[in-house]
């Protein structure tokens, strides 16, 4: 038997409580690992869903922007004198 094969083996001393426990821990970072898998998965769909939804193209430059408050504070800057698109009226810049 080599050296690795005997590390596999498991110590006499490891009695039924401590597998329980183990085997609990390992049930709850199978659940968290499960639960960051959703948030991660709804992250991402959240993510694309922004991306599609939230391009905004300046109606005076045509410059394209990811966020409203950035659209917004490009508008303001660059085209003070042009009324503000009434989708950026609620916009906390
Ligand atoms: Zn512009």
């Amino acid at each position: 038997m080599t050296k690795d094969k005997l590390r596999l083996v498991v110590p006499w001393y490891v009695d039924n409580d401590m597998a329980r426990g183990q085997q609990k821990i390992q049930s709850q970072q199978k659940n968290a690992k499960k639960q960051a898998g959703q948030k991660k998965k709804q992250g991402h769909d959240q993510k694309a869903a922004a991306k599609a939804a939230l391009i905004y193209t300046c109606t005076v430059c045509r410059t394209q922007m990811p966020d409203p408050k950035t659209f917004k504070q490009h508008f303001e800057s660059k085209h003070p004198k042009t009324p503000l698109p009434p989708e950026l009226a609620d916009v906390q810049a």
